[in-house]
């Protein structure tokens, strides 16, 4: 029988789970709906069903194996409760892991779902060999974690990693939060519908008009259309939020000085429309970036498959190769780190 855990990716939309073994192969996965209105008990008995149903799959007559389970918004490690969740209405305080763990009579673990995908992508995905790494996620919000050592850095609260509300722009648009000019004002999905429908209002972006104006689900998507087509406010959007990026990364590197940072979520599809920015940005004003960014030698020596380990010291800023599945990667090695 394989040595295998189980990964848990609840959303505030889709319930994953996957079994995954001890070497990262995955053996079966099943999506869900959350069904968030019907309150924490359902979802969590649905959720333990489907874990009971691949578990007794794949487990012959062994033990019950763990479980790591990520979940949208700030949890109580320590406590395993939800402390909020703007995805998951009615989890604040419910306390998640003391039902799972009833329920399943199995070991479970609990992390904030950016911090899963982060040692996802560090276990099996862009950041593989790589030991002290960070990752930004950008979606709805701009998700952030970092891992030391091949393990998640908490910091005191578990809120280490909130890249999403640097500071990028002093006067900014407000956050929830209750700063102004965070990252993710900028540099998230939300961000770039907002400052397009701000240059249609103004009357500035004609064609992002006509393309809002037929889609009731204009969105992310559509402005990158526009903007590899060339249309010159479409293109003004992804400057402003490469730009912001650009920034944010210049903060983060200078303070780290970690070998890798991992750029993911669904907006990281647009890459090409925000790279070429986000990389002018982060070298005129991170000295770390400038004085360790990969030239002709480490191209090289990457391209070679070299080790990673021997390759020179460089700060690699990349693209996450999991995609929506780094979570639930993330989420089975959980167990074997025994936080
Ligand atoms: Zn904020």
């Amino acid at each position: 029988m394989p040595d295998f855990s189980i990964g848990v990716d609840l959303g505030g939309t889709n319930l994953r789970i996957a079994a995954i073994t001890s070497d990262g192969q995955l053996l079966e996965k099943v999506t869900l709906d959350t069904k968030v209105a019907f309150g924490p008990d359902h979802v969590v008995g649905e959720m333990c069903d489907a874990i009971l149903r691949l578990s007794n799959q794949y487990r012959g007559g062994g033990a019950l194996p763990d479980a790591g389970i990520g979940i949208p918004g700030i949890i109580d490690l320590e406590a395993g409760v939800v402390r909020t969740s703007a995805n998951l209405p009615g989890w604040a305080e419910y306390p998640v892991r003391r039902e799972i763990e009833s329920r399943l009579g199995a070991r479970v673990f609990l992390d904030n779902d950016a911090k899963l995908a982060a040692l996802g992508e560090q276990w099996l995905g862009a950041a593989r060999g790589v030991n002290n790494m960070a990752m930004i996620t950008l979606g709805t919000g701009i998700g952030g974690a970092i891992v030391l050592d091949g393990k998640i850095f908490h910091g005191m609260n578990g809120m280490a990693g909130e890249f999403g509300h640097v500071t990028v722009e002093p006067e900014g648009a407000p956050c929830g939060c209750g700063n102004r000019g965070c990252s993710e004002r900028y540099a998230s999905a939300t961000a770039l519908v907002r400052m397009a429908r701000e240059m249609i209002a103004a009357g500035q972006a004609p064609e992002l008009a006509k393309a809002a104006a037929s889609d009731p689900e204009f969105g992310a998507r559509m402005i990158y259309d526009l903007a590899m087509r060339g249309d010159e406010p479409a293109k003004q959007v992804f400057r402003r939020f490469g730009r912001a990026l650009g920034m944010m990364l210049a903060d983060i590197v200078n303070v780290l000085n970690l070998e890798m940072y991992v750029i993911g979520g669904g907006v990281c599809s647009a890459w090409d429309a925000f790279a070429p920015i986000m990389f002018e940005e982060l070298r005129s004003r991170s000295t770390v970036y400038a004085a360790t960014a990969p030239d002709e030698a480490f191209e090289k020596a990457a391209a070679s498959a070299a080790p990673v380990a021997t390759r020179p010291r460089k700060t690699i800023i990349t693209r996450a190769i999991l995609g929506s599945d780094a979570g639930l990667f993330g989420g089975a090695r959980l167990p074997a780190l025994g936080v």
